[in-house]
């Protein structure tokens, strides 16, 4: 079986992972060296100035790395 390693889980990487399991049952594994979720880290800075809630950056659950697998 083929395997797609993406380095990191931006949001690029994450929706690449999206589009291959789309497309395909190759085992896919997203390497970060930040969390095991995806948020996105340049909202934090509307988080911080009360324009957004934390959960707001979050549009996958954070199980969504084990569930595309
Ligand atoms: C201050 C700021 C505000 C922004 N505001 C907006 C906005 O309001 N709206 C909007 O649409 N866009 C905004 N952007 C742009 C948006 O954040 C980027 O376009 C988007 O994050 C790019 O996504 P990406 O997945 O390509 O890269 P990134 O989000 O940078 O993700 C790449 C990931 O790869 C990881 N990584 C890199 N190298 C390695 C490695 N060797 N090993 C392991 N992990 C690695 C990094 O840690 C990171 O988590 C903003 C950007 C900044 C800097």
């Amino acid at each position: 079986m083929q395997h797609i390693v993406i380095i990191g889980n931006g949001i690029y990487g994450v929706t690449l992972a999206r589009h291959v399991r789309k497309r395909s049952d190759k085992k896919i594994t997203v390497i970060s060296s930040e969390s095991d979720y995806f948020f996105s880290r340049t909202a934090l800075m509307y988080v911080y100035m009360g324009h957004m809630k934390f959960e707001h950056t979050q549009p996958y659950e954070n199980n969504f790395g084990k569930k595309i697998g």
